[in-house]
């Protein structure tokens, strides 16, 4: 069965008005079950990380004043998100789920975290959106407790994965890959194992293209035994934030790859919602929900 994490902090904690739209982690939920897709038996509800899961990935400096309130302004600032403790608590929520998705994706071969994929949280510092990473700290979970020893990151999110890059720099056992708008944030680009950047207004055909090709050529030379999916739906045309020219079919096409390609190769898979910033929160929903039919579709 498709175990997907989500709990009700997922959706509270900011300011009403803020630009990020959180109100799709409840709207997506709702959407799948109204349709049939899933039912209640296919969510679980995660609880709080534990703080020594937390430090696998990131600085006790940096999880200190994250915890305590302690941030000067500037780093707040660079979070994108006026700090408050309940905010703390929902990420901490959020990467729980991730590791528990993790977890049941090794006995289920995929799970979905209906949230997360925080991938601009360094070690050190949390920027646009993101406190902790979800991803780095449920690798290392499995790296730390689990016989898995290697693992692909998958980011697909019209962001480059800097702070995913950055945690696992040095660390041979994670491979990370990226495919992002060349000209979007983070401005300043760190290096992943293997950086795929798009010019404005890519269109379907190169994005698959160049989706297929190196997807392929890093499965079959890295030989991952593990892969956490970033299915970011910032690649749309109509995002405020993405430059490239994705169509809604383009964006499912990139699901029904990777998804199938992880089907295909017996390699269990782990996704994370990332970013989605379209106008229409309809067509935000949309997109986000392909990606849970599709995981119906091709695994059950
Ligand atoms: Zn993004």
């Amino acid at each position: 069965m498709l175990k997907i994490a989500w709990n009700e902090l997922y959706c509270h904690s900011l300011p009403t008005g803020h630009r990020f739209p959180m109100i799709k982690y409840n709207l997506i939920p709702e959407q799948l079950i109204y349709e049939g897709t899933i039912n209640d038996e296919n969510l679980f509800s995660p609880i709080l990380i534990q703080e020594q899961d937390i430090l696998s990935s990131h600085t006790r400096e940096y999880w200190e004043k994250l915890k305590n309130g302690t941030l000067s302004k500037r780093e707040e600032r660079n979070t994108g998100f006026p700090y408050s403790e309940e905010l703390v608590m929902r990420e901490r929520t959020i990467v729980q789920g991730s590791i528990d998705c993790s977890l049941f994706a090794l006995q289920n071969r995929i799970s979905i975290n209906v949230a997360g994929g925080t991938h601009h949280a360094y070690s050190y510092k949390g920027e646009g959106f993101c406190l902790l990473n979800d991803i780095a700290i449920a690798a290392n979970y499995l790296l730390n407790h689990t016989e898995i020893q290697k693992i692909l990151v998958v980011d697909l999110d019209v962001h480059q994965g800097d702070g995913t890059a950055e945690i696992f720099n040095n660390d041979h056992r994670v491979f990370t890959f990226s495919m992002h708008g060349e000209k979007n944030f983070p401005l300043k680009k760190q290096k992943s194992d293997l950086d795929v950047p798009l010019k404005d207004h890519a269109d379907d055909k190169e994005y698959l293209d160049l989706l297929d090709w190196n997807l392929k050529s890093v499965i079959q030379s890295f030989q991952p035994e593990f892969i956490f999916y970033q299915a970011g739906v910032d690649i749309l045309k109509n995002d405020k934030l993405g430059r490239l020219d994705v169509s809604p079919v383009g964006c499912k096409e990139r699901d029904r790859m990777v998804i199938s390609t992880c089907h295909e190769n017996n390699i269990p898979i782990m996704i994370n919602m990332g970013g989605g910033y379209s106008h229409s929160i309809r067509d935000i929903v949309e997109a986000h929900a392909n990606t849970f039919r599709l995981s119906q579709e091709i695994f059950f």
